[in-house]
């Protein structure tokens, strides 16, 4: 899952990035608002943490102007602010969580993980799909019961397949998924990552359709 950043604070920004990082989601991080709308017109991203006390275009004037323009990228308001008035602009603006600062990344971990799972209409913090199990807080994976062990790139696209089984995912989507700005893409990283897990968790699992992407099926 690949989520951008909206923060200006240095210190918060990287240990966020890296925080979030050990958490298994690419994250691209920026320090405004006009940083922010160059990124977000690029796609590709799942959801937006945003700062509200940006300089320049402030997070709150960013937010109106993103749902304005119908941009329905899930956002987490990260605020310093106190007031309650600020978080209930927040949320009225269209803001769909937010947390206020300092607050634990694992807090801010569980939050994106539960906004992920409304926006797929999951109420059930598990993902189930034919024999195979994914537990997003623990990054657990199972099939048929046993536990199955992933890479890191490996694991980013199962659950990408996971969160909307029965889905075509191309590979370009899985590759903005697996990297982050700066890091170099391999080329047929996303077949060697496939060609990985289909031994992993049994090659009838992962459709290819040719010249396309890929789906998760549970048909044999
Ligand atoms: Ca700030």
């Amino acid at each position: 899952m690949r989520i951008l950043l909206v923060e200006d604070d240095s210190m918060l920004g990287k240990a966020l990035q890296s925080a979030l990082k050990l958490e298994g989601f690419t994250i691209d991080w920026v320090r405004d608002s006009e940083e922010a709308e160059l990124a977000l017109a690029t796609g590709g991203y799942s959801m937006l943490l945003l700062d509200l006390g940006l300089p320049g275009r402030g997070g709150l004037e960013f937010l109106a102007e993103m749902r304005d323009n119908s941009n329905p990228v899930p956002v987490i308001i990260l605020t310093a602010r106190d007031a309650v008035s600020d978080r209930i602009r927040g949320l009225d603006t269209g803001a769909d969580d937010y947390l206020v600062k300092p607050f634990d990344p694992d807090e801010l971990a569980a939050r994106i993980r539960a906004l992920q799972r409304r926006q797929a209409g999951r109420t059930a913090p598990l993902i189930e799909y034919g024999p195979l199990l994914l537990n997003p807080a623990t990054r657990e994976i199972f099939c048929n019961d046993e536990r199955v062990y992933l890479s890191a790139k490996e694991y980013v696209i199962l659950a990408a397949l996971m969160d909307r089984p029965g889905a075509l995912l191309s590979r370009t989507s899985l590759e903005e998924k697996l990297y982050g700005w700066g890091e170099e893409v391999e080329s047929n990283a996303v077949e060697v990552h496939i060609h990985n897990l289909r031994k992993k968790i049994g090659s009838e699992h992962i459709r290819t359709v040719r010249g396309v992407g890929y789906m998760l099926t549970d048909a044999p």
